[in-house]
């Protein structure tokens, strides 16, 4: 039995809200209990942490990444930021598309001793458990490749690898005048050959003007869910197009970017669970900010989470926290939505109910802040944030 003790300020991401002076009890990996010090059950621990008066909270959950990737997009920010759209620069060639070559090029090795730099950068800012998306192929062979290459990140990095299929991440150039053509590829080959050999855990795909329509996107998800992946889908990026009906026609656990929504797609939203992914670094790399307030959306009771969306493209950035707090001063959120959003939010947006909260019976995936308190932890960006990182009760190094 692991003890927490002295923990100042216990952010539970449950309805037990915040904890003054509390403690948490680890057993086998997991949750066994946890409140305030006062109300410890008589134990005799075989390791004890003391949290000093710390934050404590649930390991961070970055339910958005595409951080399999090779080659740089500076040149394409660059053009951004002289006011070029992303559309413009992905019809001239740029955008996804000079990823995925970058990506099919390179090798293996390489591929994943990036992956593993950053991903060990991530864990070591609190993040326990990442979803990391395919889409850099565009291919059968290609994205079968780096599903199995998302699969071997899985086993040598010491936090949570959540992979996602995102064949429809883009129409490839050699379908553009026939798409259907690739929709039957990911509905015949891929989808099927990623189930049986258990590849991944969710599909994403990209419902936008310019990539795949609704009915595209409803056939590769309806196939999905019939294979048995949870769902997820890029919508509302570019316009505020179809996307939303998704969630009207299949269980989606989320939706992502989600900046331009009608009225309508608010009421949709409001009318089902899915969470809406919020990626502040897409924002302010494609300099477009959300039509909707996160708060206007809260309000309605619609869950959010926020990711770091990490891709060369739109978003080369994989600091959660930060995300977090421009979702602060910069997008409306609450710090306790905010905070909510890189934990239980991010959880349910992977539909993964064993992580992103601290509660009995959950995985002990704990991060001990440097700041005492949550109003520090988002006000004071001059220190790592981070004291301390547990996966499955055992203490990162
Ligand atoms: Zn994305």
């Amino acid at each position: 039995v692991l003890l927490i003790k002295n923990i100042g300020q216990l952010f539970t991401a449950t309805g037990m809200g915040v904890i003054d002076n509390a403690a948490i009890l680890i057993e086998q990996g997991k949750i066994h209990w946890c409140g305030p010090l006062k109300a410890l059950p008589a134990v005799n621990p075989s390791e004890t942490i003391d949290a000093a008066g710390r934050l404590v909270l649930p390991g961070l959950i970055d339910c958005h990444t595409h951080l399999l990737f090779a080659g740089s997009r500076a040149g394409e920010f660059k053009a951004r930021m002289e006011n070029r759209s992303y559309e413009e620069i992905q019809r001239s060639g740029g955008g996804i598309f000079s990823t995925v070559r970058a990506t099919v090029d390179a090798s293996d090795s390489s591929l994943l001793e990036s992956a593993v730099r950053h991903v060990g950068a991530m864990a070591r800012s609190g993040v326990t458990t990442i979803e990391v998306k395919s889409g850099y192929g565009l291919s059968w062979a290609s994205e079968m490749r780096l599903l199995r290459l998302i699969k071997e990140l899985a086993t040598l990095v010491p936090v949570d690898i959540h992979p996602t299929f995102m064949g429809a991440h883009a129409i490839p150039e050699e379908y553009r005048k026939h798409p259907e053509s690739y929709v039957d590829i990911i509905c015949r080959d891929m989808l099927p050959a990623i189930a049986e050999q258990n590849l991944a855990r969710d599909c994403d795909i990209f419902c936008d003007r310019g990539n795949f329509d609704l009915p595209q996107a409803v056939r590769i998800l309806r196939t999905a869910h019939t294979l048995g992946l949870g769902l997820k889908a890029h919508v509302n990026q570019l316009t505020a197009g179809q996307g939303l009906r998704l969630i009207e026609e299949l269980p989606l656990n989320s939706v992502s970017h989600a900046d331009f929504l009608t009225a309508q797609d608010v009421a949709i939203l409001q009318a089902h669970s899915a969470v809406v992914e919020i990626l502040p670094f897409a924002n302010l790399f494609l300099r477009v900010m959300p039509q909707v307030s996160a708060h206007e959306l809260q309000e309605k009771g619609i869950n959010l989470a926020v990711a770091s969306n990490f891709n060369p493209g739109s978003a080369m950035c994989h600091d959660l926290v930060l995300a977090a707090r421009l979702a602060v001063t910069m997008l409306g959120f609450s710090l306790e939505q905010a905070l909510l959003g890189l934990t239980a939010h991010a959880a349910w947006a992977l539909n993964r109910p064993d992580v992103g909260q601290i509660t009995p019976g959950a995985q002990a995936d704990i991060v001990i802040a440097q700041a005492a308190s949550v109003e520090e932890f988002f006000y004071d960006w001059t220190t790592n944030p981070v004291k301390q990182v547990i996966k499955r009760g055992v203490a990162l190094p």
